[in-house]
Protein backbone atom coordinates (compact mmCIF):
# COMPACT_ATOMS: atom_id res chain seq x y z
CA UNK A 1 0.00 0.00 0.00
CA UNK A 2 1.53 3.44 -0.76
CA UNK A 3 2.03 6.47 1.61
CA UNK A 4 -0.47 9.19 1.14
CA UNK A 5 0.78 12.18 -0.31
CA UNK A 6 1.55 14.85 1.80
CA UNK A 7 -1.35 17.78 1.50
CA UNK A 8 -0.48 21.42 2.14
CA UNK A 9 -3.99 23.46 2.70
CA UNK A 10 -5.37 24.97 0.09
CA UNK A 11 -4.33 28.51 -0.40
CA UNK A 12 -7.08 31.45 -1.30
CA UNK A 13 -5.10 34.75 -3.27
CA UNK A 14 -8.12 36.49 -3.23
CA UNK A 15 -9.68 35.99 0.19
CA UNK A 16 -9.35 39.45 2.78
CA UNK A 17 -7.26 38.41 5.53
CA UNK A 18 -9.98 39.51 7.75
CA UNK A 19 -12.93 37.49 6.40
CA UNK A 20 -13.93 35.89 9.28
CA UNK A 21 -15.31 33.02 6.81
CA UNK A 22 -11.84 32.61 5.83
CA UNK A 23 -9.95 32.99 8.71
CA UNK A 24 -12.27 30.04 10.25
CA UNK A 25 -10.75 28.11 7.58
CA UNK A 26 -7.11 28.98 8.74
CA UNK A 27 -7.96 27.71 12.23
CA UNK A 28 -9.51 24.70 10.98
CA UNK A 29 -6.70 23.25 8.83
CA UNK A 30 -8.43 24.20 5.71
CA UNK A 31 -6.61 27.12 4.23
CA UNK A 32 -3.50 28.17 4.13
CA UNK A 33 -2.27 32.14 5.04
CA UNK A 34 -0.47 33.62 2.14
CA UNK A 35 2.61 36.39 3.16
CA UNK A 36 0.52 38.94 2.38
CA UNK A 37 -2.29 37.84 4.55
CA UNK A 38 -0.32 36.94 7.41
CA UNK A 39 1.44 40.78 7.06
CA UNK A 40 -2.51 42.32 6.92
CA UNK A 41 -3.79 40.06 9.53
CA UNK A 42 -0.64 41.30 11.80
CA UNK A 43 -0.72 45.01 10.98
CA UNK A 44 -4.85 45.42 11.32
CA UNK A 45 -6.75 42.68 13.24
CA UNK A 46 -7.72 43.45 16.98
CA UNK A 47 -5.20 41.84 19.33
CA UNK A 48 -8.36 39.53 20.57
CA UNK A 49 -9.04 38.59 16.95
CA UNK A 50 -5.62 37.39 16.24
CA UNK A 51 -6.03 35.45 19.72
CA UNK A 52 -9.29 34.03 19.15
CA UNK A 53 -8.01 32.28 15.77
CA UNK A 54 -4.81 31.26 16.81
CA UNK A 55 -6.33 29.47 20.03
CA UNK A 56 -9.11 27.82 17.62
CA UNK A 57 -5.99 26.20 16.04
CA UNK A 58 -4.16 25.37 18.61
CA UNK A 59 -7.60 23.55 20.10
CA UNK A 60 -8.00 22.13 16.43
CA UNK A 61 -4.24 20.41 16.77
CA UNK A 62 -4.10 19.86 20.25
CA UNK A 63 -7.32 19.36 21.85
CA UNK A 64 -9.59 21.85 24.22
CA UNK A 65 -8.05 19.59 27.70
CA UNK A 66 -4.61 19.62 27.83
CA UNK A 67 -1.49 21.52 27.90
CA UNK A 68 2.32 20.58 28.04
CA UNK A 69 5.14 20.99 29.56
CA UNK A 70 8.76 19.26 30.00
CA UNK A 71 11.00 19.09 32.44
CA UNK A 72 14.46 19.81 31.18
CA UNK A 73 17.90 21.96 31.84
CA UNK A 74 19.77 24.29 29.49
CA UNK A 75 23.56 23.26 29.59
CA UNK A 76 25.72 26.04 28.46
CA UNK A 77 28.61 24.28 28.01
CA UNK A 78 31.01 26.86 27.35
CA UNK A 79 30.41 30.82 26.87
CA UNK A 80 33.79 31.12 24.31
CA UNK A 81 32.69 31.76 21.14
CA UNK A 82 33.92 33.21 17.54
CA UNK A 83 30.73 34.89 16.30
CA UNK A 84 30.28 38.76 18.01
CA UNK A 85 26.30 38.82 17.82
CA UNK A 86 25.31 41.99 18.55
CA UNK A 87 22.49 41.16 20.62
CA UNK A 88 24.63 38.49 23.05
CA UNK A 89 25.71 39.40 26.27
CA UNK A 90 26.60 35.79 27.27
CA UNK A 91 29.57 35.08 25.12
CA UNK A 92 33.30 35.59 25.80
CA UNK A 93 36.39 35.84 23.86
CA UNK A 94 38.26 33.27 26.00
CA UNK A 95 40.49 35.22 27.54
CA UNK A 96 38.37 36.47 30.37
CA UNK A 97 37.97 35.63 34.09
CA UNK A 98 34.69 34.57 33.36
CA UNK A 99 35.02 32.61 30.41
CA UNK A 100 34.11 29.17 30.84
CA UNK A 101 33.57 25.48 29.46
CA UNK A 102 32.91 23.15 31.57
CA UNK A 103 34.33 19.80 32.25
CA UNK A 104 32.40 16.16 31.34
CA UNK A 105 32.28 15.53 34.94
CA UNK A 106 30.42 18.91 35.49
CA UNK A 107 28.05 18.60 32.89
CA UNK A 108 27.16 14.84 33.95
CA UNK A 109 26.63 15.91 37.47
CA UNK A 110 24.08 18.80 36.25
CA UNK A 111 22.24 15.74 34.63
CA UNK A 112 22.53 13.35 37.08
CA UNK A 113 20.56 16.46 39.46
CA UNK A 114 18.16 16.68 36.09
CA UNK A 115 17.52 12.51 36.31
CA UNK A 116 16.97 12.94 39.95
CA UNK A 117 13.95 14.93 39.71
CA UNK A 118 11.87 13.21 36.78
CA UNK A 119 13.62 15.34 34.03
CA UNK A 120 13.85 13.44 30.20
CA UNK A 121 15.71 15.63 28.67
CA UNK A 122 18.89 17.77 28.54
CA UNK A 123 19.13 21.18 26.14
CA UNK A 124 22.86 21.83 25.16
CA UNK A 125 24.02 24.88 23.53
CA UNK A 126 27.18 26.95 23.47
CA UNK A 127 29.14 29.61 22.28
CA UNK A 128 31.52 28.56 19.30
CA UNK A 129 34.55 27.59 21.05
CA UNK A 130 37.27 26.79 18.31
CA UNK A 131 39.51 25.13 21.00
CA UNK A 132 37.30 21.69 22.04
CA UNK A 133 38.04 19.22 19.27
CA UNK A 134 35.72 16.80 18.41
CA UNK A 135 36.46 14.15 20.02
CA UNK A 136 35.83 16.18 23.14
CA UNK A 137 31.60 16.50 22.12
CA UNK A 138 32.15 12.53 20.81
CA UNK A 139 33.38 11.35 24.06
CA UNK A 140 31.00 13.71 26.09
CA UNK A 141 27.69 12.38 24.47
CA UNK A 142 28.85 9.03 24.51
CA UNK A 143 29.48 9.51 28.12
CA UNK A 144 25.94 10.61 29.06
CA UNK A 145 24.22 8.12 27.05
CA UNK A 146 26.30 5.43 28.94
CA UNK A 147 25.40 7.14 32.05
CA UNK A 148 22.22 8.10 31.54
CA UNK A 149 20.79 6.32 28.48
CA UNK A 150 17.39 7.72 29.51
CA UNK A 151 17.95 10.96 29.05
CA UNK A 152 17.24 12.64 25.66
CA UNK A 153 20.02 15.15 24.46
CA UNK A 154 18.57 17.66 22.21
CA UNK A 155 22.17 19.46 21.56
CA UNK A 156 23.56 21.71 19.40
CA UNK A 157 22.10 24.35 17.22
CA UNK A 158 22.97 25.17 13.77
CA UNK A 159 25.34 27.92 14.37
CA UNK A 160 27.34 25.42 16.28
CA UNK A 161 27.49 22.91 13.53
CA UNK A 162 28.48 25.24 10.96
CA UNK A 163 31.73 26.02 13.08
CA UNK A 164 32.00 22.42 13.72
CA UNK A 165 32.61 22.39 9.66
CA UNK A 166 35.16 25.10 10.06
CA UNK A 167 36.44 23.72 13.34
CA UNK A 168 36.91 19.87 12.61
CA UNK A 169 37.40 20.42 8.27
CA UNK A 170 35.44 17.25 8.00
CA UNK A 171 35.41 15.95 3.87
CA UNK A 172 32.70 16.17 2.00
CA UNK A 173 31.84 18.48 -1.47
CA UNK A 174 29.15 20.98 -0.07
CA UNK A 175 28.51 22.26 2.95
CA UNK A 176 25.38 20.08 3.63
CA UNK A 177 27.57 17.07 2.79
CA UNK A 178 30.34 18.40 5.77
CA UNK A 179 27.56 18.84 8.04
CA UNK A 180 26.19 15.13 7.61
CA UNK A 181 29.82 13.88 7.90
CA UNK A 182 29.68 15.51 11.56
CA UNK A 183 26.25 15.03 12.33
CA UNK A 184 26.29 11.32 11.60
CA UNK A 185 29.34 10.87 13.90
CA UNK A 186 27.89 13.17 16.58
CA UNK A 187 24.04 11.24 16.81
CA UNK A 188 26.04 7.46 16.16
CA UNK A 189 27.58 9.07 19.79
CA UNK A 190 24.22 10.25 21.44
CA UNK A 191 22.73 13.18 19.73
CA UNK A 192 18.99 12.97 19.61
CA UNK A 193 18.15 16.27 17.98
CA UNK A 194 18.40 19.52 17.16
CA UNK A 195 17.45 22.88 18.84
CA UNK A 196 16.63 26.12 16.76
CA UNK A 197 18.83 28.40 18.25
CA UNK A 198 20.69 31.09 16.24
CA UNK A 199 17.44 31.29 13.98
CA UNK A 200 17.07 34.99 14.70
CA UNK A 201 15.71 36.75 11.44
CA UNK A 202 16.69 35.05 8.55
CA UNK A 203 16.13 38.31 6.45
CA UNK A 204 20.16 39.15 5.43
CA UNK A 205 19.98 42.53 6.25
CA UNK A 206 18.76 41.72 9.75
CA UNK A 207 21.22 39.12 10.16
CA UNK A 208 24.15 40.48 8.80
CA UNK A 209 23.87 43.44 11.42
CA UNK A 210 22.76 41.53 14.69
CA UNK A 211 24.13 38.00 13.80
CA UNK A 212 28.15 39.01 13.28
CA UNK A 213 30.37 35.43 12.65
CA UNK A 214 26.96 33.62 12.53
CA UNK A 215 25.95 31.26 9.94
CA UNK A 216 23.75 32.46 7.18
CA UNK A 217 19.77 31.62 7.20
CA UNK A 218 20.54 29.06 4.11
CA UNK A 219 23.19 27.22 6.32
CA UNK A 220 20.99 27.66 9.23
CA UNK A 221 18.13 26.21 7.14
CA UNK A 222 20.38 23.43 5.17
CA UNK A 223 21.91 22.60 8.73
CA UNK A 224 18.40 21.33 9.78
CA UNK A 225 17.42 19.92 6.22
CA UNK A 226 20.50 17.08 7.05
CA UNK A 227 18.84 16.55 11.16
CA UNK A 228 15.89 15.83 8.80
CA UNK A 229 16.78 13.75 6.47
CA UNK A 230 18.98 11.85 9.50
CA UNK A 231 15.51 11.21 10.89
CA UNK A 232 16.32 13.83 13.76
CA UNK A 233 12.92 16.39 14.81
CA UNK A 234 14.14 20.05 15.55
CA UNK A 235 12.87 23.54 16.70
CA UNK A 236 12.98 26.50 15.06
CA UNK A 237 13.34 30.27 16.73
CA UNK A 238 12.66 33.64 16.22
CA UNK A 239 14.05 36.68 18.60
CA UNK A 240 12.21 39.86 17.25
CA UNK A 241 11.26 42.96 18.44
CA UNK A 242 14.91 45.03 17.46
CA UNK A 243 15.95 46.15 14.06
CA UNK A 244 13.53 44.03 11.92
CA UNK A 245 10.11 44.96 10.48
CA UNK A 246 7.28 42.69 10.41
CA UNK A 247 7.74 41.53 7.24
CA UNK A 248 10.54 39.80 8.02
CA UNK A 249 9.06 38.23 10.69
CA UNK A 250 6.48 36.89 7.91
CA UNK A 251 9.52 36.02 5.94
CA UNK A 252 10.85 34.27 8.64
CA UNK A 253 7.91 32.27 9.40
CA UNK A 254 7.03 31.30 6.00
CA UNK A 255 10.74 29.98 5.41
CA UNK A 256 10.11 27.92 8.30
CA UNK A 257 6.67 26.12 6.21
CA UNK A 258 8.42 25.92 3.01
CA UNK A 259 11.27 23.83 4.01
CA UNK A 260 8.81 21.61 6.22
CA UNK A 261 6.51 21.60 3.24
CA UNK A 262 9.91 19.87 1.26
CA UNK A 263 10.88 17.48 4.04
CA UNK A 264 7.26 16.24 4.91
CA UNK A 265 6.87 15.91 0.82
CA UNK A 266 9.91 14.17 0.89
CA UNK A 267 8.80 11.48 3.55
CA UNK A 268 5.66 10.96 1.81
CA UNK A 269 7.07 10.02 -1.53
CA UNK A 270 9.57 7.89 0.34
CA UNK A 271 6.84 6.71 2.37
CA UNK A 272 9.16 6.52 5.29
CA UNK A 273 9.09 8.99 8.51
CA UNK A 274 12.05 11.61 8.22
CA UNK A 275 12.80 14.28 11.04
CA UNK A 276 10.97 17.35 11.02
CA UNK A 277 10.56 21.07 12.74
CA UNK A 278 8.57 19.69 16.01
CA UNK A 279 7.98 23.48 17.50
CA UNK A 280 8.74 26.79 16.83
CA UNK A 281 9.10 29.52 19.78
CA UNK A 282 9.59 33.09 19.08
CA UNK A 283 10.68 35.25 21.56
CA UNK A 284 11.42 39.39 21.63
CA UNK A 285 14.77 40.75 21.92
CA UNK A 286 16.05 41.34 25.58
CA UNK A 287 18.60 44.33 25.54
CA UNK A 288 20.68 44.54 28.79
CA UNK A 289 24.67 44.28 28.88
CA UNK A 290 24.12 44.03 24.68
CA UNK A 291 25.90 46.62 21.77
CA UNK A 292 22.30 46.16 20.07
CA UNK A 293 20.33 47.03 23.32
CA UNK A 294 22.25 50.60 23.64
CA UNK A 295 21.00 51.69 20.49
CA UNK A 296 18.00 54.32 20.17
CA UNK A 297 15.10 53.54 20.32
CA UNK A 298 12.61 54.90 17.27
CA UNK A 299 11.28 58.05 18.73
CA UNK A 300 13.51 58.30 21.55
CA UNK A 301 15.74 60.99 20.14
CA UNK A 302 12.87 62.80 18.13
CA UNK A 303 9.61 62.56 18.43
CA UNK A 304 8.70 63.21 14.90
CA UNK A 305 10.20 59.79 13.83
CA UNK A 306 7.23 58.21 15.19
CA UNK A 307 5.14 59.51 12.18
CA UNK A 308 7.23 58.23 9.65
CA UNK A 309 7.76 54.52 8.79
CA UNK A 310 10.30 52.34 11.21
CA UNK A 311 13.44 51.94 9.07
CA UNK A 312 13.22 47.92 9.47
CA UNK A 313 9.51 48.46 7.91
CA UNK A 314 11.16 50.17 5.04
CA UNK A 315 13.66 47.76 4.36
CA UNK A 316 11.65 44.42 5.07
CA UNK A 317 9.83 42.47 2.59
CA UNK A 318 8.03 39.54 2.15
CA UNK A 319 11.05 37.60 0.37
CA UNK A 320 13.74 38.69 2.99
CA UNK A 321 15.43 40.49 -0.10
CA UNK A 322 15.99 43.96 1.44
CA UNK A 323 19.02 46.10 1.63
CA UNK A 324 20.49 48.27 4.27
CA UNK A 325 20.82 51.04 1.43
CA UNK A 326 17.29 51.07 1.70
CA UNK A 327 17.07 53.51 4.91
CA UNK A 328 19.70 55.18 6.19
CA UNK A 329 19.16 54.87 9.52
CA UNK A 330 18.04 51.09 9.54
CA UNK A 331 20.16 49.01 12.16
CA UNK A 332 20.57 52.37 14.20
CA UNK A 333 17.35 52.24 15.71
CA UNK A 334 15.32 49.30 17.88
CA UNK A 335 11.74 49.13 17.88
CA UNK A 336 11.28 47.11 21.18
CA UNK A 337 8.48 44.30 21.82
CA UNK A 338 6.16 44.49 24.34
CA UNK A 339 3.34 42.28 25.52
CA UNK A 340 0.81 42.67 22.99
CA UNK A 341 3.32 43.06 19.80
CA UNK A 342 4.55 39.54 21.56
CA UNK A 343 1.19 37.84 21.92
CA UNK A 344 0.48 39.34 17.96
CA UNK A 345 3.42 37.47 16.75
CA UNK A 346 3.18 34.63 18.32
CA UNK A 347 -0.61 34.23 17.61
CA UNK A 348 0.49 34.63 13.88
CA UNK A 349 3.18 32.03 13.97
CA UNK A 350 0.30 29.50 15.18
CA UNK A 351 -1.83 30.60 11.89
CA UNK A 352 1.15 30.90 9.52
CA UNK A 353 2.80 27.57 10.32
CA UNK A 354 0.15 25.18 9.76
CA UNK A 355 2.69 22.49 9.23
CA UNK A 356 4.88 22.45 13.01
CA UNK A 357 3.04 20.88 15.43
CA UNK A 358 3.85 22.62 18.71
CA UNK A 359 3.96 26.26 19.05
CA UNK A 360 5.95 27.26 22.82
CA UNK A 361 5.25 29.94 25.06
CA UNK A 362 8.11 32.05 25.91
CA UNK A 363 7.26 32.89 29.72
CA UNK A 364 10.95 32.71 30.49
CA UNK A 365 11.33 36.57 28.80
CA UNK A 366 8.30 37.47 28.82
CA UNK A 367 6.83 36.62 32.67
CA UNK A 368 4.77 33.67 33.96
CA UNK A 369 1.27 35.47 33.64
CA UNK A 370 2.13 36.47 29.82
CA UNK A 371 3.53 32.97 29.03
CA UNK A 372 -0.32 32.47 30.82
CA UNK A 373 -2.00 34.47 28.56
CA UNK A 374 0.26 32.95 25.88
CA UNK A 375 -1.89 29.82 25.73
CA UNK A 376 -4.83 31.41 24.63
CA UNK A 377 -3.29 33.01 21.64
CA UNK A 378 -1.89 29.90 19.95
CA UNK A 379 0.57 28.47 22.40
CA UNK A 380 0.08 24.84 23.47
CA UNK A 381 3.35 24.15 25.30
CA UNK A 382 5.02 26.54 27.71
CA UNK A 383 8.54 24.89 27.43
CA UNK A 384 9.84 23.78 30.66
CA UNK A 385 10.80 23.81 33.99
CA UNK A 386 13.45 26.13 34.06
CA UNK A 387 16.56 24.52 36.46
CA UNK A 388 19.34 26.56 35.08
CA UNK A 389 19.83 29.85 32.06
CA UNK A 390 22.39 31.48 31.40
CA UNK A 391 22.08 32.80 27.85
CA UNK A 392 19.21 35.02 28.23
CA UNK A 393 19.23 36.19 31.63
CA UNK A 394 22.62 38.04 30.38
CA UNK A 395 20.83 40.39 28.47
CA UNK A 396 18.00 41.16 30.99
CA UNK A 397 15.65 39.81 33.52
CA UNK A 398 14.01 36.05 32.85
CA UNK A 399 12.05 34.40 34.94
CA UNK A 400 12.56 30.79 36.73
CA UNK A 401 9.34 28.52 37.65
CA UNK A 402 8.86 24.97 39.11
CA UNK A 403 6.92 22.15 38.23
CA UNK A 404 4.00 23.54 40.70
CA UNK A 405 3.79 26.53 39.20
CA UNK A 406 3.97 25.51 36.20
CA UNK A 407 1.30 23.12 36.55
CA UNK A 408 -1.23 26.10 38.17
CA UNK A 409 -0.50 28.59 35.35
CA UNK A 410 -1.66 26.45 32.81
CA UNK A 411 -4.32 24.77 35.13
CA UNK A 412 -5.47 28.39 35.98
CA UNK A 413 -5.51 29.42 32.21
CA UNK A 414 -8.55 26.81 31.91
CA UNK A 415 -6.42 23.69 30.93
CA UNK A 416 -5.48 20.32 32.53
CA UNK A 417 -1.53 20.30 32.88
CA UNK A 418 0.51 17.47 31.35
CA UNK A 419 4.06 16.65 31.32
CA UNK A 420 5.25 15.56 27.92
CA UNK A 421 8.64 13.79 26.42
CA UNK A 422 11.09 15.68 24.10
CA UNK A 423 8.68 14.26 20.86
CA UNK A 424 5.38 15.59 22.78
CA UNK A 425 4.53 12.47 24.23
CA UNK A 426 2.38 12.58 27.35
CA UNK A 427 4.13 11.30 30.48
CA UNK A 428 1.50 12.46 33.16
CA UNK A 429 -1.33 13.95 33.01
CA UNK A 430 -1.71 16.02 36.31
CA UNK A 431 -5.34 15.68 36.83
CA UNK A 432 -6.08 13.75 40.29
CA UNK A 433 -5.22 15.51 43.71
CA UNK A 434 -1.64 14.01 43.44
CA UNK A 435 -0.58 16.49 41.00
CA UNK A 436 1.94 18.93 41.48
CA UNK A 437 -0.09 22.44 42.22
CA UNK A 438 -2.67 20.44 43.67
CA UNK A 439 -0.12 19.45 46.61
CA UNK A 440 1.10 22.73 47.27
CA UNK A 441 0.46 23.89 50.70
CA UNK A 442 2.69 26.64 50.97
CA UNK A 443 2.65 29.06 47.81
CA UNK A 444 5.70 30.85 49.36
CA UNK A 445 7.75 28.04 48.72
CA UNK A 446 6.89 28.05 44.60
CA UNK A 447 7.00 31.57 44.10
CA UNK A 448 8.55 32.99 40.23
CA UNK A 449 12.12 33.62 40.37
CA UNK A 450 13.58 36.53 38.48
CA UNK A 451 17.38 36.71 37.09
CA UNK A 452 18.78 39.56 36.43
CA UNK A 453 22.65 39.36 35.65
CA UNK A 454 23.68 42.74 36.11
CA UNK A 455 27.29 43.84 37.90
CA UNK A 456 27.22 46.35 40.48
CA UNK A 457 29.00 49.00 37.58
CA UNK A 458 26.56 47.64 34.88
CA UNK A 459 28.99 46.97 32.52
CA UNK A 460 29.67 43.26 31.76
CA UNK A 461 26.38 40.60 33.61
CA UNK A 462 28.21 37.55 35.45
CA UNK A 463 27.42 34.07 34.18
CA UNK A 464 24.06 33.29 35.81
CA UNK A 465 23.80 29.85 36.97
CA UNK A 466 20.82 28.94 39.59
CA UNK A 467 19.36 25.71 40.25
CA UNK A 468 15.19 25.52 40.91
CA UNK A 469 14.45 21.93 41.67
CA UNK A 470 11.42 20.32 40.29
CA UNK A 471 9.48 21.08 44.07
CA UNK A 472 9.81 17.55 46.44
CA UNK A 473 6.41 17.49 47.00
CA UNK A 474 5.31 17.30 43.64
CA UNK A 475 7.48 13.99 42.33
CA UNK A 476 6.40 10.63 43.38
S1 LIG B 1 24.41 34.42 20.46
FE1 LIG B 1 25.52 32.48 20.45
S2 LIG B 1 26.69 32.55 18.53
FE2 LIG B 1 26.10 34.67 18.97
S3 LIG B 1 27.83 35.52 20.15
FE3 LIG B 1 26.32 34.75 21.64
S4 LIG B 1 27.06 32.69 22.13
FE4 LIG B 1 28.04 33.29 20.19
Amino acid sequence: MSAAPYATPPTFPNADALDPGFLRDVSQGAARLSGEQALKLFRTAPLTTLGRYADARARNLHGDTLRTYVIDRNINYTNVCTAKCTFCAFRRSGHEADAYTLEHDEILKKIGELSAIGGTQILMQGGMNPDLPLEWYLELLSTIKRTYPHIHVHAFSPPEFIEFVNFFDPPGASIKDKIRWVMVRLKEAGLDSLPGGGGEIFAHAVRDKIGLGKCTASAWLDCMEVAHELGMFTSATMMFGHIEGVADRVHHMLSVRERQDRVLREAAQLGQPLGHYKAFISWPFQRENTPLGRLPEWGQKDLAELSMTFPGDVVANLEGTGTKADHPEFGRRLRMSGSTDYLRTQALSRLVLDNVYSIGASWVTMGPHIGQVALQYGANDMGSVMMEENVVSSAGTTYCLDEPVLCRLIRDAGFTPAQRDNVYDILRVHDSAQSPDRLVTDWSQHRAKRLHAQTADGEKAATVELTTSVAKDSNP
